[in-house]
């Protein structure tokens, strides 16, 4: 938890984060400054994009290293209202990016590397040069895949072992395959994979899976999928390629090798909130605490919505539907504060009296 002075932004006099030696020697006095900056461009980021757009706050998306997020690396998606037919997700992905461009978002290729939450306007770097300067901030930088933490699993990382069937299945056709985990994503995975492979051992540390019923009973019918219950595993074989795998029971405590081509890694993921760190308030895993029905974050005019806040649904469905609330948030608090850019110069800007005691509190909507 960060200490928060009475307006929200962390108390620096203690051990809050500063803005750090990214900084050191960045001119801001002549920065670009919006009404609204979107960090990350995923189902909540694009959707926060088309609502702030509609509303007039021309918003900028800072796409991150992913542009359109983790969907563009499925294929399917059968669970996203509206289509009735599935959609791929790369495809969706560009459909939210083309409705937000439409009215406005400007979506730019670009990560921000560095933030400095302490005053309005918030000052970005975006890859580790560019200074942008934001009324507000909605953070929508999404999740990323986990890796075991294996020496040899980081090693041979793009040469047999991967964090994502979608993209690399194809490139193993007619191999043994494995993938470690007992989730949806796990056994929507060892599905897909049976596309290519002779055979998918689907690896799991309990005899029971985490997967939802529909997701288990596929897989369970699935003749090229064989479950090893129980059994972690140790090491990724190979020099340059994977050969294998050494795994062990952790009941019997058996060392044994499985001989495969391809070694897939869906364990869940971690919300991408590194670059928050020190300034918003975050659980124990790093997902960014937000105030009850709200996108609100302990700092006054940040907001956050989607997987990098989101530990419960983590759906594309709802990551869009709290893109809308942090869009509705941000524009209701600009309203309420006067600060749209443009509407406040700067100098009126700092020489605005200190924030309401209740700054940071979610604006009620007024109908
Ligand atoms: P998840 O539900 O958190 O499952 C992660 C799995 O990995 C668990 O079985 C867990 O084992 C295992 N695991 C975690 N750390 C491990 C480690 N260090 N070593 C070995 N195994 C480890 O993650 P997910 O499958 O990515 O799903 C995330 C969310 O997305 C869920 O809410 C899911 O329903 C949703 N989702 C939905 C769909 C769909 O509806 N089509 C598709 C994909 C994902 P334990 O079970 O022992 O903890």
């Amino acid at each position: 938890m960060t200490d928060a002075t009475p307006n929200g932004t962390p108390d620096l006099s203690a051990s809050g984060p500063g803005p750090g030696q990214a900084f050191d020697g960045k001119d801001f006095s002549g920065a670009e400054r919006r009404n609204v900056v979107i960090v990350g461009s995923g189902p909540a980021g694009l959707t926060a994009a088309l609502y702030a757009a509609r509303a007039n706050l021309e918003p900028l998306v800072l796409q991150g290293l992913e542009p359109g997020g983790q969907l563009t690396t499925t294929t399917d998606v059968e669970n996203y209202p509206g289509y009735p037919d599935g959609v791929l997700g790369p495809e969706m992905m560009q459909d939210f990016e083309k409705q937000a461009a439409r009215f406005g978002a400007e979506i730019r290729y670009g990560s921000v590397t560095a933030v400095d939450l302490s005053e309005r306007p918030f000052r970005l770097l975006v890859d580790e040069e560019t200074p942008i300067l934001a009324d507000t901030v909605v953070i929508s930088t999404g999740a990323s895949a986990k890796y075991l933490g294996l020496e040899n699993e980081k090693r041979l990382l793009g040469r047999g072992v991967s964090a994502c069937a979608t993209c690399d299945g194809a490139f193993f056709r007619d191999e043994r395959l494995a993938i470690v985990g007992g989730g949806d994503t796990a056994m929507e995975e060892a599905l897909f994979l049976t596309r290519f492979a002779e055979k998918v051992y689907v690896i799991h540390r309990r005899a029971e899976l985490r997967a939802s019923q529909i997701m288990q009973e596929r897989a369970f019918a699935n003749d090229k999928i064989e479950f090893l219950w129980n059994t972690e595993v140790l090491d990724v074989l190979g020099e340059n390629a994977v050969e294998g795998l050494r795994l062990v029971n952790n009941e019997t405590g058996e060392e044994s090798t499985l001989d495969v081509g391809g070694f897939f890694v869906a364990i869940g993921h971690k919300p991408n909130t590194e670059l928050f760190e020190g300034w918003l308030d975050m659980d124990e895993t790093g997902y960014i605490e937000t105030k009850p029905d709200s996108t609100y974050t302990n700092v006054a005019g940040v907001f956050a919505c989607g997987d990098a806040q989101d530990h419960v649904y983590r759906q594309a469905v709802t990551a869009a539907g709290t893109g809308c609330m942090a869009a509705i948030d941000a524009e209701r608090w600009l309203a309420e504060h006067g600060e749209i850019a443009g509407v406040r110069t700067e100098t009126e800007y700092h020489a605005a009296p200190a924030e309401d005691s209740d700054d940071h509190e979610p604006v009620q909507a007024k109908l």
